[in-house]
């Protein structure tokens, strides 16, 4: 082989790193930015380049192999692709991977797919990024013991390896942070062991879920996913959560420590790590605990299917064809407008708790149609979730907008912005030994200038 095509500086893979990073490596290490590289390799390719971890194709990989003698396999294995049959069963590079969310800014949305530990690059001789770092369902570094990053915690803006100048120090692309110097918060549950074992049913292959036995791990990591977006957000997130605390303590923590979110995926990782955690003991004992916690919550089929039954895994479907089917598909909205007719002919008012104790059942339609309770209250639901008697308008508004930024909720967001600036210490339980602060103290008063 002629290998006067190779660039004059060729770095190894790193163990366990990811191809992005080794890509931006190998740019800088030629005295190029990633991206000037990457129009090199793809003239006329996108300016910005697409998530390589994601995106790199056959041709890219071997041409890469070929300019600088790495092995195209190994290359392959620094990819997604490493987890195809396991993770997800396959890609067709259009759909969302639920466990492997895009990284960096995709059309301008930010996106928070690619996490770090800021102590393992601080402790690198060349920092570089694990493969692992980029399933959502790791969220703590399993030798620092210590939540990811998934954001820069000066700017708040999404990390992409791909758009560094330099590699060598990790600075933040857009702030130019040093993210070595970073800390992160211990996580709010235990949930390196939950970690293992995904790792352990992704490398095996398989999950064995019960009576359903053992089941492919693409498709238990999907039926995961599924119950991580119903704690995360909707209408009984915030009491599923409550419910599984109660019958797992350790893994009780106060609701706002997981903001509401559509996507499970979306949220920081320390919320995440709360969310995964609940999921993976709502998978255990399959599926008694799933299916005692839906009928606690009043939860029905109804709830459940997002999609049609087909596409979710047999094992999920079967339990809820079986065991939570709704008793009344479909009308529950005609339920409740006879139910509300009901209480107004008996002259009581159509509140959302009188049409629960009259219906016996709670049913997400009840949260739209139900009243508030008094002339003042704002409607089921509909209420403000935090206020400050006095503060002006457009610094809700701000102060909403930049939890948001960060991930946060805005009474934990508040709560640690105004124990930062009043010097006082890290709210103690239940995030015992938390630091309210994602900065060492003196990285903020050198940044503040
Ligand atoms: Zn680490
Ligand atoms: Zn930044």
């Amino acid at each position: 082989m002629l290998h006067d095509d190779r660039w004059p500086r060729c770095p190894r893979l790193l163990p366990g790193e990811s191809l992005s990073s080794w890509f931006a490596r190998t740019a800088v290490a030629n005295g190029l930015r990633p991206v000037e590289l990457f129009r090199i390799v793809q003239p006329g390719g996108d300016r910005i380049p697409r998530d390589l971890d994601r995106y790199a194709d056959d041709p890219l990989l071997y041409l890469l192999a070929d300019r600088t003698g790495m092995d195209r396999d190994a290359l392959v294995q620094a990819t997604f692709r490493h987890w195809a049959g396991t993770v997800f069963a396959h890609d067709d590079g259009l759909n969302k991977l639920p466990w492997l969310p895009p990284a960096g800014r995709v059309g301008g949305r930010r996106c928070f797919g690619q996490q770090f530990c800021p102590w393992c690059l601080n402790a690198d001789a060349a920092p570089y990024l694990r493969l692992n770092w980029r399933l959502s369902f790791v969220t703590v570094c399993p030798i620092h013991q210590r939540l990811l990053l998934d954001r820069c915690p000066v700017c708040n803006e999404p990390f992409s390896v791909l758009r560094m100048d330099r590699v060598q120090d990790m600075r933040c692309p857009s702030c130019a942070a040093d993210l070595r110097h970073c800390t992160a918060d211990t996580p709010p549950v235990d949930v390196v062991p939950v970690q293992q074992d995904l790792q352990r049913v992704i490398g095996q292959g398989w999950w064995t879920l019960g009576l359903h036995g053992p089941v492919y791990s693409f498709a238990a990591l999907d039926i995961l996913a599924v119950l991580v977006r119903l704690l995360a957000g909707g209408p009984h997130a915030h009491a599923l959560r409550t419910w599984v605390g109660e019958q797992a303590p350790n893994l009780a923590v106060p609701p706002e420590a997981v903001p509401r979110a559509r996507d499970g995926a979306l949220q920081t990782p320390r919320a995440r790590s709360v969310v995964i955690a609940m999921a993976h003991w709502l998978m255990g004992e399959w599926p008694k605990r799933l299916i005692e916690g839906a009928r606690a919550m009043g939860m029905t089929s109804t709830d459940l299917w997002k999609r049609p039954k087909e596409q979710y895994p047999f094992a999920f479907a079967d339990v809820v064809e079986w065991h939570l089917k709704a008793p009344h598909k479909d009308s529950n909205r005609d339920e409740m407008a006879a139910a509300k007719a009901i209480l107004m002919r008996q002259g009581k008012p159509t509140t959302h708790r009188n049409l629960v104790a009259l219906c016996g059942i709670k049913l997400s339609a009840m949260s739209d149609l139900a009243d508030a309770a008094s002339e003042n209250a704002a409607p089921w639901g509909k209420g403000r979730y935090w206020k400050l008697d006095g503060v002006s308008p457009e610094v809700k508004e701000a102060a909403r907008r930049a939890a948001h930024r960060a991930g946060e909720g805005v009474g934990p967001w508040l709560d640690g912005l105004l124990r930062r600036e009043l010097g006082m210490p890290a709210r103690k339980t239940p995030y015992a030994c938390q630091s309210a602060d994602t900065f060492a103290d003196e990285f903020i008063s050198g940044c503040a200038g």
